[in-house]
């Protein structure tokens, strides 16, 4: 089906190699994963709805001036992206307690915490993406310090933006995990914002209702991930008001899918 050369395979997404040299395509699959693969599913839908949230995001970042790899939509499940080479560190930036804070310090979920914290994990499925310090991230050459600066203060700027972006539509932003690269640009190296923001990789809860709006759906069986990541999109302003018939899947504002 696809003649073009596959770079990589992940959890949620697969990546071709780009038209031109230095792009990637990113293409979203329907694939839901949690606890390090051990779950998996199917969800229909779920890669469109990521595909356009996660453009959104990006574009509104590149607005306020946070560097990002993307560089446009292509069709329905897939973006072109700027080749970089990711920093194998995920940065998770926290609000409210929730998740594996939650749990590893005793937090009741749901605690505001004391200000907006940043943890880093190494990106490693044999290992199950262990927590570790600067101190790791630095003395292994994984990013150096002015890079790891870099990323603390651009996972700050993007925490600030969209935990405003989303108030403004009846979400708080609990937690989210982002992560960066490195892109060559006129013989020097600049950190730049790759991967995805969607609710794949952020907890989302409404404002009014506490009800989950994320993966939390999937990763507990309650259901319904898809209606969710719809609400979304939709409060974004990204999908069309109606809601579609059942079964009919997403009705996109625009759409200049092949
Ligand atoms: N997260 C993610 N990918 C991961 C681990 C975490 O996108 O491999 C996101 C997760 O959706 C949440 C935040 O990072 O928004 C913090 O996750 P946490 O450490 O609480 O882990 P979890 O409870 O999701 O295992």
């Amino acid at each position: 089906m696809n003649r073009r050369r596959r770079i990589y395979e992940g959890k949620a997404k697969i990546l071709y190699e780009g038209p031109e040299p230095g792009t990637l395509i990113q293409h979203f699959k329907d694939d839901a994963t949690a606890f390090n693969n051990k779950k998996h599913e199917v969800i229909e839908g779920k890669g469109v709805l990521n595909n356009r949230i996660s453009e959104h995001i990006f574009l509104m970042l590149a607005e306020i001036g946070v560097p990002t790899h993307f560089l446009k939509r292509l069709n329905m499940r897939e973006q072109l992206i700027q080749e970089v080479e990711i920093i194998p560190v995920e940065v998770v930036v926290r609000n409210i307690a929730a998740g594996s804070i939650a749990k590893r310090l005793g937090i009741d979920e749901g605690t505001r915490l004391p200000r907006s914290i940043v943890e880093f994990y190494y990106k490693s499925d044999d290992l199950d993406d262990p927590m570790v310090t600067d101190e790791h991230i630095t003395a292994f050459g994984w990013a150096n310090p002015q890079e790891l600066d870099d990323m603390m203060a651009l996972a700050l700027r993007i925490n600030d933006f969209l935990t405003g972006l989303f108030l403004g539509i009846g979400i708080r932003l609990v937690d989210f995990k982002i992560e960066f690269g490195r892109l060559e640009e006129n013989d020097t190296l600049r950190i730049v914002l790759a991967d995805e923001i969607s609710p794949d990789c952020c907890r989302l809860w409404d404002i009014e209702t506490d009800e989950k709006l994320d993966k939390d759906l999937f990763r507990r069986d309650m259901g319904g991930l898809v209606d969710a990541y719809q609400e979304v999109a939709q409060r974004l302003g990204i999908l069309a008001e109606s809601r579609p018939a059942a079964g009919s899947g997403p009705v996109l504002v625009t759409d200049n899918s092949n």
